[in-house]
């Protein structure tokens, strides 16, 4: 047998500890060393088992010095690598409580929402009730109910989006007004009542800077004895100076036709940028045309079943879509739409 050059070999272990890194490495160490099938301090103590007394002695002693050593610094290397390990855990989970907060990105209702909420905030503190209906809508609640003749244009499939008869049976149409409403909560309540209806209607309309397919409209009803247009102008001119936060707002009314009201006016606010003087936003004019109001037409009463002797009743509607765009300055209705957060980010 060769001698066995421990110095050699001390000086290899301490290399190898030297460059282990992880408790996987130093197990790999540990086997290499002290395994009982191939481990080189067994092979060792296998090989020096022929030897005269003297050489097994040295040898012995050495191989037992060594096994010391190693024992020792696997469990000097396995406390330091747990050491460096919480170490690192430490600056990786560490918080620097002077670092600047992180921006928290919040948003906001959309504008449209907005205008809606709050109007009809405004028509709930003057008495009114909040009352909705299907956006579907039938024939008779859409148009005949309202007095809108048969042979009004706006019954024609270019203006209205008539649903397939096959699928759904004859008569069934996106709601062109929210007027409907109307209709069925004066089937089911007697009145007096105050109520206001927001909600979306449907054209079939090319959509361009100031039309789109769908938009929401909010109509107010009141029926109650000894209503007239007094009244009507009244709540609208608390309503506007309201919704647009002036209190110098007034309402005009001018003659207009719509079937379902008689008299019809169309409803103008003075224009709140330049109150009466004329700017461009009111085109020079000093008042901006908002919607259309007028007293229920009795034929629409009398549909509902409501005495026309007893009460009389007033209408307004008008489209959410073009107060916003006032009231903001929006040029074009279909930004609402569109979801580019550099429009939305501005309100
Ligand atoms: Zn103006």
């Amino acid at each position: 047998m060769k001698d066995i050059d421990f110095d050699k070999l001390k000086k290899e272990v301490e290399a190898e500890l030297q460059s282990i890194k992880t408790q996987e490495e130093i197990e790999n160490f540990r086997l290499k060393y002290f395994s009982r099938k191939s481990g080189v301090l067994n092979d060792i103590l296998k090989s020096i088992k022929g030897l005269s007394i003297e050489k097994k002695k040295e040898y012995g002693k050495f191989a037992n010095q060594l096994k010391i050593y190693i024992e020792n610094e696997i469990e000097i290397k396995k406390e330091s690598l747990k050491m460096e390990h919480i170490k690192n855990l430490e600056e990786e989970e560490k918080i620097d409580i002077t670092a600047p907060g992180k921006k928290v990105f919040s948003g906001h209702i959309h504008p449209l929402t907005h205008i809606i909420r709050k109007s009809v905030d405004i028509f709930e503190s003057m008495g009114f009730e909040v009352a909705s209906g299907p956006e579907v809508e039938t024939e008779f609640y859409n148009f005949d109910a309202l007095n809108i003749p048969a042979s009004h244009p706006s019954r024609d499939m270019q203006d209205t989006f008539w649903l397939d008869p096959k699928t759904v049976g004859p008569g069934f149409l996106m709601r062109t007004q929210t007027s409907s409403v109307q209709v069925r909560y004066m089937e089911k309540n007697n009145p007096p009542f105050r109520i206001v209806c927001p909600g979306r209607v449907f054209r079939k309309e090319a959509t361009d800077a100031t039309h789109e397919m769908q938009f929401y409209q909010i109509e107010c009803l009141v029926v109650a004895k000894d209503m007239s247009l007094v009244h009507l102008k009244s709540v609208l001119e608390l309503f506007f100076k309201k919704l647009l936060e002036n209190e110098k707002i007034k309402v005009r009314f001018r003659p207009s036709y719509f079937p379902f009201v008689e008299p019809g006016v169309e409803v103008d606010v003075i224009c709140f940028k330049c109150l009466g003087k004329g700017c461009p936003l009111c085109k020079k004019t000093g008042w901006i045309e908002i919607g259309g109001a007028g007293m229920v037409h009795p034929k629409v009463l009398d549909s509902a079943k409501i005495d026309t002797s007893e009460f009389k009743g007033f209408a307004f509607g008008m489209g959410i879509e073009r107060v916003a765009m006032i009231k903001y300055g929006v040029g074009d209705v279909r930004l609402f739409y569109n979801t580019d957060m550099r429009m939305l980010k501005q309100f």
